[in-house]
């Protein structure tokens, strides 16, 4: 089989960018993006710099998470992505569009073009860790994507409402055409502590996500509780200032990565 260096594109020859983890999904709405926002933010508080590019086009949820209402700007050597209040480096196509409430209408090509020159034209100034928002699914566009970026390591994000195994089992067979390891799956929205009586629900019933990692042979890296707070904090475009470790483990095995 083909690698995938043989035919990714090159960043921007003033980037620098040390770690590519891609964040995927089955479908839309899972917390894909809440994920990827979290690892930015606790790479970050660890020290590392961090930057997030925004390759979910049709549905972008970064800046909004972030409370970036800036546009992003451009000139004769390439794009900037947009800091953040913390400093984490951001690029989405909400950043470009003159009204973020806009639909993107394009198509596939379009798209994986739009995320290719997140890649190839914006300036990523000394980045540690880069965390993509991958398109949602394992169709197309996140393999168009995965075939010009070179991605280190896939972050599978699933959801107890979701058939779980099969998404998993598509993400696996996506990771290994691409020739890239699979860090391990985030189970999101695992459950829920009632905040007066302390007791835990398991609202989409039992996941059998452990049963589906030993088969392929990954690791659960966190498991998100739903949480209203963390509901709030996105919308409100808050999400640095989120309290929690889920994380944390997840940031150790990266960083295990990066010493080496
Ligand atoms: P995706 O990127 O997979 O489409 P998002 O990350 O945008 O999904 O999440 C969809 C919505 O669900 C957002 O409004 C987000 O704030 C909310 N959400 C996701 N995960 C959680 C959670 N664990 N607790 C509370 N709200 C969540």
């Amino acid at each position: 089989t083909e690698k995938q260096t043989d035919f990714t594109e090159q960043p921007h020859e003033l980037s620098s960018i040390k770690k590519v983890i891609g964040i995927v999904s089955g479908k839309g709405g899972v917390g894909k993006s809440l994920v990827t926002s979290l690892l930015a933010v606790t790479m970050q508080r660890r020290g590392h710099s961090s930057a997030i590019l925004d390759a979910d086009i049709t549905g972008p949820s970064i800046p909004k998470a972030f409370g970036i209402k800036k546009k992003a700007m451009a000139n004769e050597l390439g794009l900037f992505p947009i800091k953040s209040a913390t400093g984490i480096d951001i690029m989405s196509v909400n950043l470009l569009l003159e009204n973020d409430t806009d639909p993107v209408v394009w198509r596939g090509p379009i798209i994986a073009n739009t995320v290719k020159q997140f890649w190839t034209d914006v300036i990523w100034n000394n980045v540690d860790f880069m965390f993509i928002d991958m398109p949602p699914g394992t169709g197309d566009v996140p393999l168009t994507v995965f075939q010009s970026v070179k991605v280190d390591g896939i972050i599978i994000v699933t959801s107890p409402q979701e058939l779980v195994s099969m998404i998993v089992a598509k993400a696996v067979k996506m990771a290994q055409m691409m020739n890239v390891p699979i860090v391990g799956i985030v189970e999101n929205m695992s459950s829920f502590k009632c905040p007066d009586c302390d007791k835990e629900y398991k609202i989409f019933g039992d996941s059998n996500i452990e049963n589906i990692a030993a088969e392929y042979n990954l690791d659960i890296l966190a498991k998100l509780p739903i949480d209203p707070r963390l509901a709030a904090a996105c919308d409100g475009g808050l999400i640095e200032l989120f309290s929690g470790d889920w994380f944390d483990s997840v940031a150790e095995i990266l960083e295990k990565d990066i010493a080496e």
